[in-house]
């Protein structure tokens, strides 16, 4: 184990009954480093997150949170972890700052209230009640809260479901704003978009193992071919003989996976050219993280819905 490793998890295990939510995962965060956890419903993420935040006891296996193993739930261990969870009972009658100022009241070393509000962006709601917030402050009061004692590692359960676009932009900025302030993250999500945007890297967990690991553009690079697709006039599928691997829809439109599309379309523009033939709503794609994680995660849903059942 690494002593710049915020988390280490070795071999981890977690059943219920006869359901295996975990089944042999592994970790490694880095301090400083932002970390997605993706999965599919019933993948097993919650399960390892709550064994790592101490709420929820393991099987088998090596933990190591800042150095703790959270089964004890040291006092000490739980003031250096913050949790927001997908609901907290604030008292909806507090102003922001005075709901935050209670939190901060329960730690030795809180961090300080005006970096807690500017870092989440709450500032121009810092004298309103909690129950007048919108969704969205409401939920990055959440976070302020988690903040109040000034954790080294924060554990961030789908921080922006159920956001309209704006706020989940700010949700990422404030996200980036923990990360430029050096705390670690360990957030879920179930959006791709959010984990190609936030993390540094991503563990995609499937059927309680993770099946894959890597940066973003690690991820992505899983499945590097290209996708080109073009339609052509009736009568002028022949230049495309010889040419393997071309999938037609029968209607004129074509579809081809490339890994150099380049060579591809200099093959293609020039038969195309020669035959005096055009290539009409001539595309190339580039698989997006969601292609990827679809691909890894394909059939698990009904594989976990189907063992979930008595
Ligand atoms: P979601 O994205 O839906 O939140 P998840 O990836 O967090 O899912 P878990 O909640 O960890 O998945 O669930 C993993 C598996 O363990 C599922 O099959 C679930 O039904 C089962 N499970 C979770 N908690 C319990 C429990 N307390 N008792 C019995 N089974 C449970």
């Amino acid at each position: 184990m690494t002593s710049d490793a915020a988390i280490t998890v070795r071999d981890l295990r977690k059943s219920y009954g006869a359901i295996e939510a975990v089944r042999g995962v592994d970790l490694e965060i880095a301090r400083g480093e932002v970390y997605a956890l993706l999965g599919p419903n019933g993948a097993g993420k919650t399960t390892a997150v709550e064994i790592l935040e101490g709420h929820r006891e393991r099987d088998g296996g090596e933990v190591s949170v800042l150095g703790h193993d959270p089964a004890r739930r040291e006092h000490a261990f739980r003031e250096r972890i913050g949790i927001v969870l997908q609901t907290t009972g604030v008292e909806p009658y507090l102003k922001v700052a005075e709901a935050i100022e209670q939190y901060r009241g329960y730690y030795p070393h809180p961090r300080p209230l005006d970096e807690i509000i500017e870092l989440v962006g709450l500032s121009g709601q810092r004298d309103q009640r909690v129950r007048k917030l919108s969704g969205g402050q409401q939920r990055r009061l959440d976070v302020a809260i988690a903040l109040a004692g000034d954790p080294e590692l924060l554990f961030l359960d789908e921080p922006t479901t159920g956001f309209d676009p704006a706020a989940r932009r700010q949700a990422w900025d404030m996200v980036r704003n923990l990360r430029s302030s050096g705390a670690t993250v360990l957030l879920t999500t179930h959006y791709m978009d959010e984990a190609e945007h936030l993390a540094d890297r991503v563990g995609v967990i499937v059927n309680g193992a993770i099946v894959a690991e890597g940066s973003p553009a690690e991820l992505m690079a899983l499945s590097a071919a290209a996708t080109v697709s073009f339609r052509l006039p009736e009568g002028h599928a022949a230049i495309l003989d010889g040419i393997e691997g071309v999938r037609g829809d029968g209607h004129g439109g074509y579809e081809l996976r490339a890994d150099s599309p380049t060579e591809l379309l200099h093959e293609l523009t020039s038969r195309a050219l020669a035959a005096g033939s055009e290539l009409d709503e001539l595309r190339v794609e580039r698989p997006t993280l969601e292609d990827v994680y679809l691909g890894l995660t394909s059939g698990a849903d009904r594989e976990a819905d189907t063992e979930a059942r008595p």
